[in-house]
């Protein structure tokens, strides 16, 4: 429980988004000046070219890096080096979560304001203060907060309907936890991420059930736009609830075991190629069957995840459902933080209970 009744609420300055709106990049760096653009390698071609174009005629200019390497200090001071030589007074990431949280420690180090341009919706992370930091060889190291949000997220839909459909399906496992777990905190009482954790406002409660209703409105409809490649308003509804309103949600209300049990899956190797939203998915039928959530609740969500195929099962996640694996699953979930936000005590033993009661959930609604 949060020791203290202060109420707290955070975001990036601003969030724009919409098909092309990638073009108008200039006009949204013009205030800061010269930008140094951060790209992803196999997105650099396309995007660099269409820069070029935007930025003819331009007052402010700007500088492309081709980013294919780790989010690391030594990028960090080797970025800042061409930024500097540029003169520019802002760093703009665009692609995946390497390259975003990248661009924010860039941001962070140099004391510059920072654009996020996500090009899939896979996670809601564009929008938190935080960034997963690597060594130059790889390895892990932790998550490190910014000292502010983002001063723009930026999405161009055009380039998300190209993205791969897993990509898209995963953001929507991420984003479907949100509510679960605001619901857990909020019963809880227990801190949000805004600065050193605070007390939920209404409007992180509210955002996280808006959500929650978008997914279940126009998910299966979304899905249909990206298949055969075009944007719709059910695909710009889910692109908002995958990256603004999860993301939103989460910093303003918290994380309980749907993230917990992400996290005890990474104690398995065989999982590591699953995407983030993938294993949160399995969590959140784990979360539900810890909860002994309601019946028609359970139905609802379990329907709408094996229909955009989300895994929910352990097999689909690579995890053979041995005593070991189980237990070593419930053991890391259990030492995190995450599970213990849910309002009731939470053991290693309750946390394996519910992983194999949430795994057979699964197989049923699989018709397995
Ligand atoms: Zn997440």
């Amino acid at each position: 429980m949060v020791n203290s009744t202060t109420r707290a609420f955070g975001s990036p300055l601003r969030y724009i988004q919409g098909p092309g709106e990638f073009n108008h990049l200039p006009e949204y760096t013009a205030a800061y000046g010269n930008a140094c653009v951060l790209i992803d390698s196999f997105l650099y071609p396309t995007l660099n070219a269409q820069l070029e174009k935007a930025y003819q005629g331009a007052e402010t200019s700007f500088v492309s890096i081709q980013f294919q390497g780790e989010c690391c200090d030594e990028e960090v001071a080797h970025i800042s080096e061409v930024a500097k030589a540029h003169n520019a007074s802002l760093i703009v990431g665009v692609g995946g979560g390497k390259t975003l949280d990248t661009a924010k420690l860039c941001s962070d180090t140099m004391g510059v304001p920072v654009i996020i341009v996500p090009s899939s919706a896979s996670t809601d992370a564009p929008v938190s203060e935080i960034a997963v930091v690597y060594t130059a060889g790889g390895e892990y190291i932790g998550s490190r907060k910014m000292k502010h949000n983002a001063n723009l997220v930026l999405v161009d839909s055009e380039i998300i309907v190209k993205a791969p459909k897993r990509l898209f399906v995963a953001g929507m496992g991420d984003a479907l936890a949100t509510y679960l777990e605001a619901l857990a905190c909020d019963r809880s009482d227990s801190p949000n991420y805004i600065g050193s954790g605070h007390r939920r406002c209404k409007a992180g409660m509210a955002i996280a059930q808006s959500c929650w209703d978008i997914l279940f409105a126009d998910g299966r409809s979304a899905l249909s736009a990206l298949e055969q490649g075009v944007v719709t308003e059910a695909l710009e509804n889910v692109i908002e609830a995958n990256t603004l309103l999860s993301g939103l949600g989460f910093l303003n209300t918290g994380l309980a075991t749907a993230h917990g049990i992400h996290s005890g899956l990474t104690a398995l190797a065989s999982t590591h190629s699953f995407l983030h939203g993938e294993k949160v998915a399995f969590g959140v039928v784990c979360q539900m069957v810890l909860e002994n959530t309601p019946t028609k609740t359970v139905d609802q969500v379990m329907r709408f995840m094996v229909d955009i195929g989300l895994p929910v099962t352990l097999e689909q996640l690579n995890v053979e459902p041995t005593y070991e694996n189980v237990m070593a699953i419930a053991r890391k979930t259990a030492d995190g933080p995450l599970v213990h936000q849910e309002p009731f005590l939470v053991t290693t033993q309750s946390v394996y209970n519910a992983i194999l009661v949430a795994d057979k959930l699964g197989r049923t609604y699989r018709g397995l």
